[in-house]
């Protein structure tokens, strides 16, 4: 039930609000025993504050790695006060009960994003502040515990509205925060070790983040949902600058991401390459001379999907992209900048929703991937797997020539960003036709033929742009049919991983229609 509160405990090392807190409770009758740093602002403001170092009668040590750890302290949060046996300890040994405690801890995550070296980083681990948090929480049928400076004045509303009691939802529900505070604490410790000794192996590793944004709804209006950080800072949706538009959706966020990863693939020296995400798989992927072609060519894959999609691009946002890319309706455009004239044109498009990154994903980079499952998480490395033409193999009598090649690593590449089964045509840098998430091979294959003579009717062309194409597989072909459907389609070069227990047929069928076929020896299932 009801609980009053008589003494508080405060130490912070985030002192915003610290003051008026305090002012508050003293003028509610409450004392304030604190540590060092806070106790030392607070008596500057002319508030009365009893040290802890006079409960212990240790002093602060050890650079303050030891302040509050000691049994007067965490008897005082953890003695219950209904138990006789508790009451009495607290009686013999001279521990007062402390009702409320306000910790918020060493800025551990701060120091880790400000790039602080691997002592620094160590020092700023706090130790008896999640003692004593978790102490208090676990005594939440007498104690309130405030981990967060935004909870301040819920707290005194509480006390105010219970005659400076609290009740024992509002102690309960402190609790549970505290708790989230402490395991994501933690997770942000194990997580920066991780990184520090390049640990890459999913085993013995905690997850959590911080709460970025609360959205609106989850990926249908039914469904609740919040946007977390990882805390890893890295060029991507979570840390993009967002320069006009509405809130991201949690949709736009999945997408964003994904139209971000994918081309981030393509180096900016390499030239523009544009990426249009619909539904998390790409409805066109193309590099251009300029940026403004390379969104044309992406745009012209697939025009009638492109309409509300996300579109990525791997250099600054120039004024003919923007000029291009505000004729239709597109829900996001992510960059690594914008020039002040592209800035001005997206202007004009209010529900346009423009970010701009620091930088490009690093394809490449180590990480793990979670998918929730009934019960359970499963986790695995990233697909940071990248193939370069060193490590292809022929397995056709004919080579692919030069032209084939480059668009094959390009179609392998945007391959490993579909949803699989993944079918992509490429010609000439740019796709022409993606069949996604398929559950057969042949249907995939299928689809991307037929997405391909759409494309002709769309632009205007004469004939199919798969004549003349090459094919990505995410997966092998199990059998000769998807090979074949793609040959007749028009397609002249595939690659794809190899290792069917039929790669024979397979590559007797690409040779007799005069193929060349390369095996990467790597799979990029994505689902
Ligand atoms: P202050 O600025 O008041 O001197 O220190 C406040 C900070 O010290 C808080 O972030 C609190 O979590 C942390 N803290 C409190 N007691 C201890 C302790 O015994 N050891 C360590 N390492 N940190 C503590």
């Amino acid at each position: 039930g009801l609980q009053p509160i008589r003494r508080a405990l405060i130490s912070v090392s985030d002192k915003n609000g610290l003051l008026d807190l305090a002012r508050a409770l003293a003028e509610r009758g409450v004392e304030l025993l604190s540590t060092g740093g806070s106790a030392g602002e607070m008596r500057n403001a002319g508030l009365q504050v009893r040290d802890v170092a006079d409960v212990t009668r240790f002093p602060e040590m050890m650079d303050g790695r030891v302040k509050t750890l000691h049994p007067m302290v965490h008897g005082g949060l953890l003695a219950l006060r209904d138990k006789d046996t508790h009451v009495a300890a607290m009686l013999e040994h001279g521990i007062e009960p402390i009702d409320l405690l306000i910790v918020n801890l060493y800025p551990f995550e701060e120091t880790v994003a400000k790039g602080a070296d691997y002592d620094t980083c160590i020092e700023n681990i706090d130790i008896g502040g999640p003692a004593m948090i978790r102490a208090a929480a676990k005594n939440h049928a007498f104690v309130n515990v405030v981990t967060d400076v935004a909870d301040y004045d819920a707290l005194l509303a509480e006390m105010d509205a219970n005659d400076n009691q609290t009740t024992y939802g509002f102690r309960q529900r402190l609790a549970l925060t505290a708790y989230a505070r402490t395991a994501t604490y933690d997770t942000a410790v194990s997580t920066w070790m991780a990184a520090a000794l390049q640990e890459t192996t999913p085993r013995r590793r905690a997850f959590a983040g911080t709460l970025a944004q609360s959205l609106r709804y989850g990926e249908n209006p039914h469904q609740a949902a919040a946007f977390y950080t990882d805390g890893s800072n890295r060029p991507g949706v979570a840390t993009a600058q967002q320069l006009q538009g509405k809130e991201l959706s949690y949709n736009n966020i999945n997408d964003t991401d994904a139209a971000f990863e994918l081309v981030s693939e393509f180096r900016p020296e390499d030239g523009p390459a544009c990426a249009i995400i619909k539904h998390a798989n790409p409805c066109g992927v193309a590099r251009g001379a300029t940026m403004a072609e390379a969104y044309s060519r992406a745009f012209d894959c697939d025009r009638t999907s492109a309409f509300g999609g996300i579109i990525a691009l791997n250099q600054p946002l120039d004024a003919a992209t923007a000029e291009r890319i505000s004729q239709i309706f597109s829900e996001v455009v992510i960059a690594p900048a914008a020039d002040a004239d592209a800035r001005e044109i997206m202007a004009k498009k209010k529900n346009l929703r423009l970010l701009i990154t620091s930088g490009l994903a690093d394809p490449a980079a180590a990480g793990l991937a979670f998918k929730q499952v009934s019960g359970g998480l499963l986790v695995q490395n990233r697909d940071n797997g990248r193939i370069s033409a060193a490590d292809l193999k022929v397995a056709t009598k004919r080579a692919p020539t030069d032209r084939e090649l480059a668009d094959l690593l390009f179609a392998w590449t945007v391959a490993k960003h579909v949803k699989s089964n993944a079918i992509v045509y490429v010609k000439d840098g740019a796709t022409v036709g993606v069949g996604a998430g398929q559950m057969s091979r042949v249907d995939s294959s299928t689809i991307a033929a037929l997405k391909a003579q759409r494309m002709a009717a769309e632009v205007g062309l004469a004939e199919t742009p798969a004549k003349g194409s090459v094919v990505a597989s995410d997966a092998f072909f199990p059998f000769a049919d998807g090979l074949l459907a793609a040959a007749e389609a028009g397609a002249t070069a595939i690659i794809q991983p190899g290792g069917s227990m039929r790669d024979d047929e397979v590559i007797a069928a690409a040779d007799e229609a005069g193929l060349a076929m390369v095996f990467t020896g790597m799979r990029h299932f994505r689902h």
